[in-house]
């Protein structure tokens, strides 16, 4: 059988692709059954075949092979997509959509870059500063939490949001109300400590800030550090560490990313922890695909495997090592939102499900649709806000109809959204990382 037969993509691709583009051997996986279309929060909500992953494989196959411009409306249908990886666990095929989607978004952002394709100044500015300035500085964003912290305790926040200034702002003046509130001190007044391991020493771990989640969850890091060091953790928090290239690595920024990996391999490998440990499902899922972002870099490819061979997401490790320490009683109703890159990225259903279960008292009830995503998807909520604002509208709908008092979920990003769909709703639920219900448990974190 020729070649042409079998791989019909990598028969016709166009010469001299970015290295960065979707391979070919990618494309030729989809065989266009349609089995993830309905899994698709995009396609539920639009019925638009060209917003199904098969129609969005089937765009990035004809942009591959010279058939398709890459336009506006091909932008627009890959801008749409939440990245969210449910396709991927419902393809047959084995087709790696979350690679695909980073990879034609970088090959996007590389035509842009060479100016093949229009990007306002604003566009750049907005993305060299968020993505090359901020997120990977720590003192860009311990200055940016000052700053942010100052703005509500001074009372100005609520100055802002009673006199209808926002009004003026459009889609940022929308998006205010439901940003969340820095916390003081960050947890990089963390970084560099060692938190000994109550009890007999099991395991010495490394945990891993994150960027943005440093200022905005420092609560939530410092919960997960006890509930670690409550089971026999040692629990170092590696000075050096910095963003894990998540955002990047989704935004098509992939050589940002690449550089963000590097920094972090030098900084916890040497290290020789037991594991690596991430509370942010979206950090986690990027964590573990270091090998494959550096597979061509001589000098980091069996470093990142060895990295990856290390990282757990905070979850899977409690439950595989198991509880030392007997969760106390909670009376209280939970349901769980699974996070996208925690189920889909990293195949990790029931570790979280696994540890409410140990709490004494919780009464959990499954969420319908719970593998569907809640529309958070790092940026997502900011940039595609009328679909993240739909696809939150019917979870608390499905939330309200558990009656739970606790929606709880593995990601702080996820955390985000379901807070301001609970606010915008006005249903009153509780929001909280599985962490921290299980350091409620244990007297830490205040139901
Ligand atoms: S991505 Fe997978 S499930 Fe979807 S159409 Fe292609 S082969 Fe079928
Ligand atoms: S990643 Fe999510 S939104 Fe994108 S095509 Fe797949 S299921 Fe749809």
């Amino acid at each position: 059988m020729a070649a042409s037969e079998t791989h019909p993509v990598a028969a016709s691709v166009l010469p001299n692709r970015n290295a960065d583009a979707p391979a070919a051997f990618d494309l030729d996986k989809c065989v266009h059954c349609g089995l993830c279309l309905n899994a698709c929060p995009t396609y539920r909500e639009l019925g638009v075949e060209m917003d199904s992953p098969r129609g969005r494989v089937y765009q990035m196959v004809q942009v591959a092979t010279g058939q398709m411009e890459m336009g506006p409306s091909y932008i627009e249908h890959l801008d749409l997509c939440l990245a969210c990886r449910a396709c991927e666990t419902a393809c047959p095929s084995g087709v790696p959509y979350g690679r695909m989607i980073e990879a034609a978004r970088a090959e996007i952002q590389s035509a842009k870059a060479q100016s093949k394709l229009p990007e306002s100044g604003a566009e750049r500015l907005i993305r060299a500063l968020v993505f090359g300035l901020i997120l990977p500085s720590r003192r860009w964003l311990r200055a940016i939490g000052a700053l942010l912290w100052m703005y509500e305790a001074t009372g100005l926040r609520s100055l802002v949001q009673g006199c209808g200034v926002l009004k003026l702002f459009g889609k940022l003046g929308r998006i205010e109300p439901l940003s969340p509130s820095a916390e003081m001190p960050t947890f990089f007044a963390s970084y560099g400590r060692i938190f000994p391991a109550e009890g007999e020493r099991r395991y010495r771990v490394a945990i891993l800030g994150g960027c943005i989640a440093n200022i905005f969850f420092a609560r939530l890091h410092e919960a997960t550090v006890r509930v670690l060091t409550a089971n026999g953790c040692e629990v170092h928090v590696p000075e050096n560490q910095t963003c894990c290239g998540a955002l990047h690595a989704h935004s098509g920024e992939r050589e940002q990313a690449r550089v963000l990996a590097r920094r972090n391999i030098d900084a916890l490998l040497p290290g020789d922890y037991d594991a690596i440990i991430s509370n942010t499902a979206g950090c986690g899922s990027a964590l573990k695909e270091y090998h494959e972002l550096l597979e061509h870099d001589p000098a980091y490819a069996e470093r990142a495997k060895a990295f990856v061979a290390k990282m757990r997401d905070v979850n899977e490790f409690l439950a595989g090592i198991g509880l030392t320490r007997a969760p106390g009683r909670i009376e209280t109703t939970v349901t769980y939102q699974d996070s996208c890159h925690l189920l889909h990225g990293q195949k990790i259903r029931n570790a979280p499900r696994e540890l409410l279960a140990q709490i004494p008292g919780v009464a959990f009830r499954e969420l319908p649709y719970s593998d569907i995503c809640c529309g958070s998807a790092g940026v997502y909520n900011v940039v595609q806000d009328e679909m993240a604002a739909a696809l939150i509208e019917r979870k608390i709908g499905y939330a309200n109809a558990t009656g739970a008092e606790i929606i709880a979920t593995a990601n702080p990003g996820c955390m985000l959204q379901l807070r301001a769909g609970v606010a915008r709703h006005g249903t009153g639920q509780k929001v909280m990382h599985v962490i921290e219900l299980l350091d409620a448990s244990y007297g830490g974190t205040k139901l």
